[in-house]
Protein backbone atom coordinates (compact mmCIF):
# COMPACT_ATOMS: atom_id res chain seq x y z
CA UNK A 1 0.00 0.00 0.00
CA UNK A 2 1.28 3.13 -1.36
CA UNK A 3 1.12 6.58 1.15
CA UNK A 4 1.79 10.07 1.22
CA UNK A 5 3.39 10.50 4.84
CA UNK A 6 6.74 10.30 6.03
CA UNK A 7 8.68 7.14 5.28
CA UNK A 8 9.06 6.32 9.04
CA UNK A 9 7.47 7.76 11.78
CA UNK A 10 8.46 6.12 15.12
CA UNK A 11 5.82 7.61 18.48
CA UNK A 12 7.50 6.60 21.87
CA UNK A 13 9.39 3.73 20.62
CA UNK A 14 9.79 1.22 23.21
CA UNK A 15 12.11 -2.20 23.05
CA UNK A 16 12.73 -4.33 26.10
CA UNK A 17 14.86 -7.37 25.65
CA UNK A 18 14.02 -9.52 27.97
CA UNK A 19 17.27 -11.85 29.28
CA UNK A 20 16.18 -14.31 31.90
CA UNK A 21 14.97 -12.40 34.61
CA UNK A 22 16.29 -8.91 33.42
CA UNK A 23 14.70 -6.80 31.11
CA UNK A 24 17.11 -4.40 28.73
CA UNK A 25 15.28 -0.96 27.96
CA UNK A 26 17.50 -0.54 24.53
CA UNK A 27 14.61 2.28 23.53
CA UNK A 28 12.68 4.39 25.81
CA UNK A 29 10.40 6.02 24.03
CA UNK A 30 12.36 7.48 20.81
CA UNK A 31 10.43 9.62 18.32
CA UNK A 32 11.88 10.45 14.91
CA UNK A 33 10.18 10.99 11.51
CA UNK A 34 12.10 10.35 8.61
CA UNK A 35 10.63 12.09 5.69
CA UNK A 36 10.94 10.34 1.73
CA UNK A 37 14.05 10.68 -0.23
CA UNK A 38 16.04 11.59 3.38
CA UNK A 39 19.41 10.69 3.84
CA UNK A 40 20.14 10.64 7.15
CA UNK A 41 22.59 9.40 9.61
CA UNK A 42 21.93 8.09 13.28
CA UNK A 43 24.98 8.48 15.82
CA UNK A 44 25.30 7.94 19.35
CA UNK A 45 27.66 5.89 22.09
CA UNK A 46 27.53 2.23 21.73
CA UNK A 47 24.58 0.88 23.84
CA UNK A 48 22.57 3.84 22.80
CA UNK A 49 20.16 1.45 20.48
CA UNK A 50 20.81 2.20 17.07
CA UNK A 51 21.12 -1.34 15.73
CA UNK A 52 18.20 -2.36 17.75
CA UNK A 53 16.27 0.46 16.19
CA UNK A 54 17.58 -0.42 12.79
CA UNK A 55 16.59 -3.90 13.14
CA UNK A 56 12.87 -2.90 13.96
CA UNK A 57 12.71 -0.97 11.11
CA UNK A 58 13.91 -3.60 9.01
CA UNK A 59 11.44 -6.18 10.50
CA UNK A 60 13.85 -8.03 11.83
CA UNK A 61 13.10 -7.90 15.38
CA UNK A 62 9.37 -6.44 16.66
CA UNK A 63 9.02 -3.48 18.82
CA UNK A 64 7.67 -3.63 22.66
CA UNK A 65 5.67 -0.71 22.60
CA UNK A 66 4.74 2.38 21.15
CA UNK A 67 4.70 3.36 17.39
CA UNK A 68 6.94 2.28 13.92
CA UNK A 69 4.98 2.71 10.97
CA UNK A 70 7.60 2.36 7.35
CA UNK A 71 5.65 3.72 4.41
CA UNK A 72 2.74 3.42 5.99
CA UNK A 73 2.51 0.08 7.41
CA UNK A 74 2.22 0.07 11.36
CA UNK A 75 5.17 -2.79 12.19
CA UNK A 76 3.46 -3.68 15.80
CA UNK A 77 0.49 -4.34 14.21
CA UNK A 78 1.65 -6.68 10.90
CA UNK A 79 1.11 -10.42 11.29
CA UNK A 80 4.28 -12.43 10.92
CA UNK A 81 3.12 -13.38 7.48
CA UNK A 82 3.58 -9.53 6.63
CA UNK A 83 6.02 -8.84 8.67
CA UNK A 84 8.64 -11.36 6.37
CA UNK A 85 6.71 -9.84 2.70
CA UNK A 86 7.56 -6.35 4.37
CA UNK A 87 11.20 -7.21 5.29
CA UNK A 88 11.31 -8.46 1.64
CA UNK A 89 9.19 -5.65 -0.54
CA UNK A 90 10.27 -2.49 1.32
CA UNK A 91 13.60 -2.83 3.02
CA UNK A 92 17.44 -3.23 1.73
CA UNK A 93 19.38 -4.28 4.37
CA UNK A 94 23.50 -3.02 4.21
CA UNK A 95 25.61 -4.09 7.49
CA UNK A 96 29.02 -3.89 8.34
CA UNK A 97 30.39 -6.95 6.95
CA UNK A 98 29.36 -7.14 3.62
CA UNK A 99 29.31 -11.19 3.58
CA UNK A 100 26.26 -10.94 5.27
CA UNK A 101 24.39 -10.33 2.04
CA UNK A 102 26.58 -12.10 -0.27
CA UNK A 103 26.44 -15.75 -1.06
CA UNK A 104 30.86 -16.31 -1.14
CA UNK A 105 30.87 -19.05 -4.49
CA UNK A 106 28.39 -16.66 -7.00
CA UNK A 107 29.75 -13.89 -8.82
CA UNK A 108 28.96 -10.19 -8.34
CA UNK A 109 25.79 -10.39 -11.13
CA UNK A 110 24.90 -13.76 -9.84
CA UNK A 111 24.51 -12.29 -6.04
CA UNK A 112 22.76 -9.48 -7.69
CA UNK A 113 20.37 -11.43 -9.49
CA UNK A 114 19.62 -13.85 -6.70
CA UNK A 115 16.88 -12.21 -4.47
CA UNK A 116 15.17 -11.12 -7.93
CA UNK A 117 14.85 -14.62 -8.91
CA UNK A 118 14.03 -16.04 -5.55
CA UNK A 119 11.41 -13.27 -6.06
CA UNK A 120 10.03 -14.19 -9.25
CA UNK A 121 11.25 -11.52 -10.92
CA UNK A 122 10.78 -11.98 -14.91
CA UNK A 123 13.66 -12.30 -16.90
CA UNK A 124 13.83 -9.31 -18.79
CA UNK A 125 13.16 -7.00 -15.95
CA UNK A 126 16.00 -9.22 -13.79
CA UNK A 127 18.15 -8.59 -16.44
CA UNK A 128 17.74 -4.92 -16.77
CA UNK A 129 17.50 -4.54 -13.75
CA UNK A 130 20.58 -6.26 -12.38
CA UNK A 131 22.74 -4.03 -15.30
CA UNK A 132 21.34 -0.47 -13.66
CA UNK A 133 22.17 -1.94 -10.23
CA UNK A 134 25.69 -2.93 -11.05
CA UNK A 135 26.27 0.10 -13.35
CA UNK A 136 25.31 2.55 -10.57
CA UNK A 137 27.41 0.49 -7.92
CA UNK A 138 29.72 0.87 -10.77
CA UNK A 139 30.47 -2.71 -11.05
CA UNK A 140 29.35 -3.47 -13.87
CA UNK A 141 33.08 -4.53 -15.64
CA UNK A 142 33.93 -6.55 -12.62
CA UNK A 143 30.37 -8.87 -12.50
CA UNK A 144 31.92 -12.05 -13.99
CA UNK A 145 34.44 -11.59 -10.84
CA UNK A 146 33.93 -13.76 -7.82
CA UNK A 147 33.75 -12.09 -4.56
CA UNK A 148 37.29 -13.60 -3.31
CA UNK A 149 38.65 -11.29 -6.20
CA UNK A 150 37.15 -8.24 -4.71
CA UNK A 151 38.60 -5.59 -2.21
CA UNK A 152 36.80 -4.78 1.02
CA UNK A 153 34.94 -1.81 -0.86
CA UNK A 154 33.99 -3.39 -3.58
CA UNK A 155 32.27 -6.02 -1.87
CA UNK A 156 30.21 -3.34 0.30
CA UNK A 157 29.36 -2.01 -3.39
CA UNK A 158 27.86 -5.62 -4.51
CA UNK A 159 25.99 -5.86 -1.01
CA UNK A 160 24.67 -2.58 -2.01
CA UNK A 161 23.87 -3.76 -4.99
CA UNK A 162 22.01 -6.78 -3.20
CA UNK A 163 20.39 -5.30 -0.73
CA UNK A 164 18.86 -2.83 -3.56
CA UNK A 165 17.76 -6.06 -5.90
CA UNK A 166 14.00 -6.32 -4.60
CA UNK A 167 13.81 -2.35 -5.37
CA UNK A 168 13.01 -1.46 -1.54
CA UNK A 169 11.60 2.08 -0.97
CA UNK A 170 14.00 2.33 2.55
CA UNK A 171 18.02 1.26 2.62
CA UNK A 172 18.96 0.73 6.30
CA UNK A 173 23.14 0.71 6.59
CA UNK A 174 24.69 -0.18 9.71
CA UNK A 175 27.78 0.74 9.66
CA UNK A 176 28.59 0.20 6.44
CA UNK A 177 31.85 2.37 6.62
CA UNK A 178 33.06 0.33 9.83
CA UNK A 179 35.43 -1.80 8.24
CA UNK A 180 36.98 0.26 5.36
CA UNK A 181 39.88 2.69 4.86
CA UNK A 182 38.74 6.46 4.92
CA UNK A 183 38.87 6.56 0.54
CA UNK A 184 37.27 3.13 0.50
CA UNK A 185 34.48 4.79 3.04
CA UNK A 186 33.90 7.56 0.14
CA UNK A 187 33.05 5.65 -2.24
CA UNK A 188 30.90 3.99 -0.45
CA UNK A 189 29.04 7.12 0.63
CA UNK A 190 29.23 8.44 -3.17
CA UNK A 191 27.70 5.31 -4.06
CA UNK A 192 24.75 5.74 -1.26
CA UNK A 193 24.28 9.39 -2.74
CA UNK A 194 24.53 8.53 -6.18
CA UNK A 195 21.53 6.38 -5.28
CA UNK A 196 19.85 8.24 -3.08
CA UNK A 197 19.50 11.33 -5.48
CA UNK A 198 18.80 8.82 -8.95
CA UNK A 199 16.16 6.76 -7.04
CA UNK A 200 15.01 8.97 -4.36
CA UNK A 201 15.35 6.13 -2.14
CA UNK A 202 15.66 7.02 1.75
CA UNK A 203 18.50 6.07 3.19
CA UNK A 204 19.12 5.78 7.32
CA UNK A 205 22.87 5.30 7.75
CA UNK A 206 24.52 4.58 11.39
CA UNK A 207 27.78 5.84 11.58
CA UNK A 208 30.47 6.57 14.11
CA UNK A 209 32.48 8.61 11.64
CA UNK A 210 32.03 12.03 12.08
CA UNK A 211 33.36 12.56 8.12
CA UNK A 212 30.71 10.10 7.08
CA UNK A 213 28.07 11.87 9.19
CA UNK A 214 28.90 15.23 7.63
CA UNK A 215 27.68 14.29 4.23
CA UNK A 216 24.39 13.52 5.14
CA UNK A 217 21.21 15.47 5.04
CA UNK A 218 20.44 15.19 8.72
CA UNK A 219 22.03 13.79 11.42
CA UNK A 220 20.15 12.52 14.62
CA UNK A 221 21.79 11.70 17.82
CA UNK A 222 20.77 8.65 19.94
CA UNK A 223 21.02 8.74 23.58
CA UNK A 224 19.81 6.42 25.81
CA UNK A 225 17.22 4.94 23.71
CA UNK A 226 16.39 7.85 22.60
CA UNK A 227 16.62 10.85 19.98
CA UNK A 228 18.51 13.44 22.13
CA UNK A 229 19.71 16.09 19.12
CA UNK A 230 19.59 16.87 15.35
CA UNK A 231 21.48 18.51 12.86
CA UNK A 232 20.38 19.73 9.62
CA UNK A 233 22.57 20.48 6.50
CA UNK A 234 22.05 23.63 5.03
CA UNK A 235 24.09 24.12 2.01
CA UNK A 236 26.67 26.98 1.91
CA UNK A 237 26.08 29.36 -1.36
CA UNK A 238 29.35 28.31 -2.22
CA UNK A 239 29.15 29.60 -6.25
CA UNK A 240 27.52 32.72 -5.02
CA UNK A 241 30.83 33.02 -2.33
CA UNK A 242 33.20 32.03 -4.78
CA UNK A 243 32.12 34.13 -7.26
CA UNK A 244 31.61 38.14 -5.08
CA UNK A 245 34.86 37.29 -3.03
CA UNK A 246 38.37 37.62 -5.32
CA UNK A 247 40.32 38.53 -2.38
CA UNK A 248 43.59 36.17 -2.49
CA UNK A 249 42.51 35.11 1.35
CA UNK A 250 39.73 33.28 -0.80
CA UNK A 251 42.43 30.42 -1.63
CA UNK A 252 41.72 28.34 1.28
CA UNK A 253 37.94 28.51 0.72
CA UNK A 254 38.39 27.34 -3.08
CA UNK A 255 39.92 24.07 -1.82
CA UNK A 256 37.61 23.29 0.30
CA UNK A 257 35.32 21.02 -1.34
CA UNK A 258 32.23 21.60 -3.33
CA UNK A 259 30.28 19.63 -0.53
CA UNK A 260 30.65 21.29 2.32
CA UNK A 261 27.70 22.34 4.28
CA UNK A 262 26.58 23.88 7.23
CA UNK A 263 25.23 22.60 9.88
CA UNK A 264 22.64 23.82 13.10
CA UNK A 265 22.54 21.32 15.59
CA UNK A 266 18.56 21.34 17.18
CA UNK A 267 17.69 19.62 20.45
CA UNK A 268 14.88 17.23 20.03
CA UNK A 269 11.36 18.24 22.33
CA UNK A 270 9.59 15.14 22.51
CA UNK A 271 5.66 15.15 23.05
CA UNK A 272 5.84 15.84 27.09
CA UNK A 273 8.22 19.14 26.63
CA UNK A 274 11.36 17.22 28.19
CA UNK A 275 14.56 17.93 25.99
CA UNK A 276 17.82 17.00 26.60
CA UNK A 277 20.84 19.93 26.89
CA UNK A 278 24.00 18.99 25.94
CA UNK A 279 26.02 17.44 29.13
CA UNK A 280 28.87 20.57 28.37
CA UNK A 281 26.17 23.70 28.97
CA UNK A 282 25.18 22.15 31.64
CA UNK A 283 28.90 21.81 33.05
CA UNK A 284 29.57 25.71 32.16
CA UNK A 285 26.76 26.82 33.63
CA UNK A 286 27.64 24.30 37.01
CA UNK A 287 23.73 23.09 35.99
CA UNK A 288 23.53 19.31 37.87
CA UNK A 289 20.21 18.57 38.77
CA UNK A 290 18.10 21.51 39.23
CA UNK A 291 17.48 24.59 36.60
CA UNK A 292 15.79 27.72 36.44
CA UNK A 293 13.58 28.20 33.33
CA UNK A 294 12.33 31.68 32.13
CA UNK A 295 10.44 32.75 29.43
CA UNK A 296 12.08 36.11 27.59
CA UNK A 297 10.86 37.60 24.74
CA UNK A 298 12.94 35.44 21.87
CA UNK A 299 13.44 32.21 23.66
CA UNK A 300 13.35 30.55 26.77
CA UNK A 301 16.12 30.92 29.56
CA UNK A 302 17.83 28.02 31.06
CA UNK A 303 19.75 29.14 34.65
CA UNK A 304 21.20 27.49 37.24
CA UNK A 305 18.44 27.32 39.98
CA UNK A 306 18.72 30.20 43.16
CA UNK A 307 18.27 29.03 46.27
CA UNK A 308 19.24 25.16 45.54
CA UNK A 309 21.82 23.96 46.60
CA UNK A 310 22.61 20.74 44.13
CA UNK A 311 23.34 17.23 44.74
CA UNK A 312 26.83 17.54 43.92
CA UNK A 313 27.41 20.96 45.63
CA UNK A 314 25.35 18.93 49.01
CA UNK A 315 27.90 15.90 47.92
CA UNK A 316 31.48 18.43 47.98
CA UNK A 317 30.01 20.00 51.37
CA UNK A 318 29.55 16.96 52.74
CA UNK A 319 32.82 15.46 52.11
CA UNK A 320 34.96 18.89 53.46
CA UNK A 321 32.70 18.21 56.73
CA UNK A 322 33.68 15.08 57.13
CA UNK A 323 37.31 15.57 55.78
CA UNK A 324 37.38 18.28 58.92
CA UNK A 325 36.39 14.95 61.15
CA UNK A 326 39.62 13.06 60.58
CA UNK A 327 41.26 10.99 58.06
CA UNK A 328 38.31 8.58 56.82
CA UNK A 329 38.21 6.62 54.03
CA UNK A 330 36.72 8.21 51.27
CA UNK A 331 34.04 6.87 48.97
CA UNK A 332 33.74 8.24 45.22
CA UNK A 333 29.71 7.93 45.61
CA UNK A 334 28.65 10.83 46.92
CA UNK A 335 25.67 8.90 48.36
CA UNK A 336 28.67 7.16 50.25
CA UNK A 337 30.02 9.97 51.39
CA UNK A 338 26.85 11.04 52.84
CA UNK A 339 26.73 7.91 55.01
CA UNK A 340 30.20 8.79 56.35
CA UNK A 341 29.38 11.98 57.08
CA UNK A 342 25.77 11.03 59.17
CA UNK A 343 28.36 8.15 60.78
CA UNK A 344 30.22 10.84 61.56
CA UNK A 345 27.99 13.68 62.48
CA UNK A 346 26.14 10.34 65.00
CA UNK A 347 29.96 9.49 66.68
CA UNK A 348 29.84 13.22 67.23
CA UNK A 349 26.79 13.42 68.91
CA UNK A 350 27.78 10.12 71.02
CA UNK A 351 31.10 11.54 71.72
CA UNK A 352 28.85 15.22 73.16
CA UNK A 353 26.83 12.97 75.06
CA UNK A 354 29.15 10.90 76.81
CA UNK A 355 31.08 14.21 77.80
P1 LIG B 1 23.96 0.32 19.61
O1 LIG B 1 23.71 -0.30 18.27
O2 LIG B 1 23.63 1.77 19.68
O3 LIG B 1 25.33 0.05 20.12
P2 LIG B 1 22.08 -1.68 20.59
O4 LIG B 1 20.77 -1.38 19.97
O5 LIG B 1 22.86 -2.79 20.01
O6 LIG B 1 22.95 -0.34 20.68
O7 LIG B 1 21.85 -2.01 22.13
C1 LIG B 1 21.06 -1.22 23.01
C2 LIG B 1 20.95 -1.93 24.34
O8 LIG B 1 20.19 -3.12 24.21
C3 LIG B 1 22.28 -2.35 24.93
O9 LIG B 1 22.20 -2.23 26.32
C4 LIG B 1 22.39 -3.79 24.53
O10 LIG B 1 23.18 -4.50 25.45
C5 LIG B 1 20.95 -4.25 24.57
N1 LIG B 1 20.68 -5.31 23.60
C6 LIG B 1 20.79 -5.22 22.26
N2 LIG B 1 20.42 -6.36 21.65
C7 LIG B 1 20.06 -7.20 22.64
C8 LIG B 1 19.57 -8.56 22.69
N3 LIG B 1 19.37 -9.27 21.56
N4 LIG B 1 19.31 -9.09 23.89
C9 LIG B 1 19.50 -8.38 25.02
N5 LIG B 1 19.94 -7.12 25.07
C10 LIG B 1 20.23 -6.53 23.89
MG1 LIG C 1 25.06 -1.27 16.92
Amino acid sequence: MASNGPMILCDSLVKIYKVQDLEVFALQGLDLVIERGEFMALVGPSGSGKSSLMNILGGLDRPSAGKAIVDGQDLLKLSNFALTRYRRQKVGFVWQQPSRNLIPYLSVEENVELPMIVAGMPYNERKAWTKELLEAVNLWDRRHHSLAQLSGGEQQRTAIGVSLANKPVLLLADEPTGEVDTSTAQVIMDTLRLLNEQYGLTILLVTHDIRVSDQVDRVVTIRDGRTSSERVRRLRDQEVAQDTDTDDQDAEAQETPAAVADYHEYVVVDYAGRLQIPREYLEAMGISDRAQVDLADDGIIVRPAQGVVDASAQAARVSEVAESWGPQQQSKDWRLRLADASRGLRGLLRQKKEE
